[in-house]
């Protein structure tokens, strides 16, 4: 395994939208093996193949297991139960992952993104979805995800199409955010 390097804005790769991933063979295996180790390493929950260079429609998350009942309980209750059971590591692998239901209540979440590291942005969205995916035995999954984990295959998919959480929100804040943040990244 091996650690990629992480590409940031304005780099123009993070606009390619990805192609489809025809052969599931070794090569394949190894690249989600690194980006998944590369997401560690930079402490993220969602890694696509874009932001590391490479144009195949594979995604990497994980946005830990809670091991507890969640609904109903205020962010408070929600620290604490997790600072008691801790949360397990769920490493998800998507090859060629498709959105097939989204739900028409949104869901507010602060975003943030391993290519423009240090910013961060509300962002509405869908609360929940289903999506399909192969994984790396070549079986066909559907999952159905809401909380963070739903926003999460939301951002990293959006990836895969040249779309970035900050083309979510309005003009002026992600074009303050995109200014200062190429200044910080230049001068780095
Ligand atoms: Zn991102």
């Amino acid at each position: 395994m091996s650690i990629k390097e992480i590409i940031k804005v304005p780099n123009p790769f993070l606009k390619v939208v990805a192609k489809p991933v025809i052969d599931i063979n070794q090569n394949v295996l190894v690249l989600l093996n690194d980006m998944l180790e590369t997401m560690y390493d930079a402490n993220g929950i969602g890694l696509a193949a874009t932001q590391i260079s490479t144009d195949k429609r594979l995604i990497v998350m994980d946005c830990g297991e809670v091991n507890f009942e969640t609904e109903g309980l205020s962010e408070e209750e929600y620290n604490k139960k997790i600072k008691e059971n801790g949360i397990k590591p769920f490493p998800i692998k998507m090859i060629n992952p498709r959105i097939v239901n989204l739900s028409d209540d949104l869901n507010e979440r602060e975003e943030g993104c391993l290519s423009i590291p240090g910013y961060n942005a509300n962002v509405k969205r869908p609360s929940s979805l289903k999506v399909e995916y192969t994984d790396e035995n070549k079986k066909n999954i559907t999952l159905e995800a809401d909380g963070l984990l739903a926003t999460c295959i939301q951002h990293e998919i959006d990836h895969l199409n040249g779309i970035l959480f900050i083309d979510h929100i309005s003009k002026l804040k992600r074009e303050m955010i995109l200014k200062k943040a190429i200044k910080e990244y230049s001068t780095n």
